[in-house]
C-alpha cells in the first residue's frame, strides 16, 4: 500500500500514476463484484491515466497538476481530450474513496448536521442521490457537493467534475454503464440504491467537507 493520500495524487504532475484501490478488489462484494472492480480500476481507470500521460507529453500541461489540468482545460473545445482523461482520472480516484466495505459507522456529527439542515435527513439525501443517478441521461456522475457552505446533489455528464463549477465535491457515484453492467445489466437504480444503503464512505465525505 502506498502512503500517499489521494489529495497528493490530485496535486501531482506527469507522469500521472494509477492510484491503488483503498481496499481489496473483492471487498465491496456482493454489491460490486471483484470482476467489475478489477475491470473498472485496472482497465478503465488505468486507460484514462495512460491516455492523459500521452496527451500532455510535450505540452504545457506536462508540468501542471492533475487538478490544475482539469480547471485550465474545462470548457476548451481544443483541449477536450485532455480534459476528459484528466477529469476521469480524478473522478475515479474520488469514487474509490467515496466507497468502503460495509460498515456500521455513524455519519460524523458535523456532516450529519449539514445533511439534516439541507435535506431533512440522510434518507432524503439518499433519495436525491438515487434520483440523480437514475435521472442522468447517458454516462456521468452524481455528486454530493458543498457550494457556498450549502450541501447539494448535482449530476455531471461524461467526465465533468463539480470543481469546474465552483463546487466542492464531497462524494460521488459513477453512473457510467461500465460501473455496474456486469453486476446489474441495465438496472442502474438497483446499483445506486444498493450502493447508497451499504457502501458510502461518510468519513471521506466529512473529511472533504472539513477541508479548506
Ligand atoms: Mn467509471
Amino acid at each position: 500500500m502506498t502512503s500517499r493520500s489521494i489529495y497528493d495524487s490530485f496535486n501531482a504532475s506527469a507522469p500521472h500514476s494509477l492510484p491503488e484501490l483503498p481496499y481489496a478488489e473483492d471487498a465491496l462484494q456482493p454489491v460490486i463484484s471483484a470482476k467489475t472492480l478489477g475491470f473498472h480500476h485496472g482497465k478503465h481507470h488505468r486507460g484514462y491515466v495512460d491516455t492523459l500521460n500521452k496527451l500532455v507529453q510535450g505540452t504545457p500541461y506536462a508540468a501542471k497538476t492533475l487538478q490544475q489540468i482539469i480547471v485550465e482545460t474545462a470548457g476548451k473545445t481544443s483541449e477536450a481530450a485532455i480534459f476528459n482523461n484528466a477529469a476521469q482520472a480524478w473522478n475515479h480516484t474520488f469514487y474509490w474513496h467515496s466507497l468502503r466495505p460495509r460498515s456500521e459507522r455513524a455519519i460524523p456529527a458535523p456532516l450529519a448536521a449539514k445533511i439534516d439542515s439541507a435535506f431533512g435527513g440522510v434518507d432524503a439525501l439518499k433519495k436525491q442521490l438515487s434520483a440523480g443517478a437514475t435521472g442522468q441521461f447517458g454516462s456521468g456522475w452524481v455528486w454530493l457537493v458543498a457550494e457556498a457552505g450549502e450541501l447539494k446533489v448535482v449530476k455531471t455528464a461524461n467526465a465533468d467534475n463539480p470543481l469546474t463549477h465552483g463546487q466542492k465535491p464531497l462524494l460521488t457515484i459513477d453512473v457510467w454503464e461500465h460501473a455496474y453492467y456486469l453486476d446489474y445489466q441495465n438496472r442502474r437504480a438497483d446499483y445506486a440504491n444498493t450502493l447508497l444503503d451499504t457502501l458510502i464512505n461518510w468519513d471521506f465525505a466529512a473529511e472533504n467537507l472539513a477541508k479548506g
